[in-house]
């Protein structure tokens, strides 16, 4: 499933290809996505594209009077080809740009585009995602007054889109290694000090997920539908049983909510 360093590398592909290039016309292929296309994006045609912003794993096409909402789902991705590059199976929908095309190919079908001209803060969608872990929003102070009121598990708290959107499960374990703390440590107990080092880390996680995707990135625009770009490079994630990177530990798995959790015993109290 695309995490939000790939939407991020996404986003960086796309904008620097598309933003100020004119919309030419729309495809729809197969509407049956996770909701239908709305059947008047065709009228986008016409329109601007200003920048292209992220929300969470929501990109968001911005076109002045409105936005086009993109969501990979499951098995999407987006690549910006030259016009007339014959649509597979699964290509379920193009934004035509002059002599570029924006696909998306999404397999599973749990991906979305919509159309708002409202408010984009308040759409449905976006209006309860809670703060940007890449952005200023997320820093020490705000991170111990959210989790406060958390009854869970640090590592919980960190998997509810509502208080911090988009870090994942990878990035969450992750980022708990690197912070040194027990994912199954209270939330509200938390230390401003252990949240320094947590949002950090955070940051740092995310930051080195881009860069790697990044690097990757050429004519090729984003997530493939492949989990993680450095994989081999994981401190705990899906390491259960194997030795801690730092102190030789077996590496433990266990169960929070219905996600698994990676951890060392040893590095993180
Ligand atoms: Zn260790």
């Amino acid at each position: 499933m695309p995490e939000l360093p790939e939407v991020e590398v996404t986003r960086r592909g796309i904008e620097r290809e598309l933003a100020g290039r004119v919309i030419s016309g729309v495809a729809v292929r197969e509407p049956r996505l996770r909701w239908p296309v709305p059947k008047d994006v065709h009228r986008l045609a016409g329109r601007t594209v200003r920048a292209i912003q992220r929300r969470g794993k929501y990109l968001l096409v911005d076109c002045g009077d409105g936005h086009l909402i993109l969501h990979l789902g499951m098995s999407g991705s987006l690549r910006v080809l030259p016009s007339g590059t014959p649509a597979q199976k699964h290509d379920h929908f193009d934004l035509q740009l002059g002599d570029r095309i924006l696909r998306l190919r999404d397999p599973r079908r749990f991906g979305a585009v919509l159309w708002t001209s409202a408010d984009i803060d308040g759409h449905p969608l976006l209006a309860h995602l809670g703060i940007e872990p890449l952005s200023r929003a997320l820093h020490p102070a705000r991170l111990y007054q959210l989790t406060r009121a958390h009854r869970t598990g640090i590592k919980q708290f960190l998997m509810d889109g509502r208080r911090v959107v988009g870090v994942g499960n990878i990035y969450a374990n992750e980022s708990l290694f690197l912070a040194g703390i027990h994912p199954r440590a209270p939330a509200r107990k938390l230390s401003l000090e252990r949240c320094m080092k947590l949002s950090a880390a955070i940051k740092q996680t995310l930051r080195a997920a881009i860069r790697a995707g990044g690097s990757s990135l050429r004519d090729f625009v984003g997530a493939d539908g492949s989990s993680g770009y450095f994989q081999s490079r994981y401190w705990v994630y899906d390491r259960s049983g194997e030795r801690c990177r730092r102190c030789g530990s077996a590496i433990r798995r266990i169960q929070q909510g219905s996600r698994s959790t990676f951890y060392c015993p040893t590095c993180q109290r």
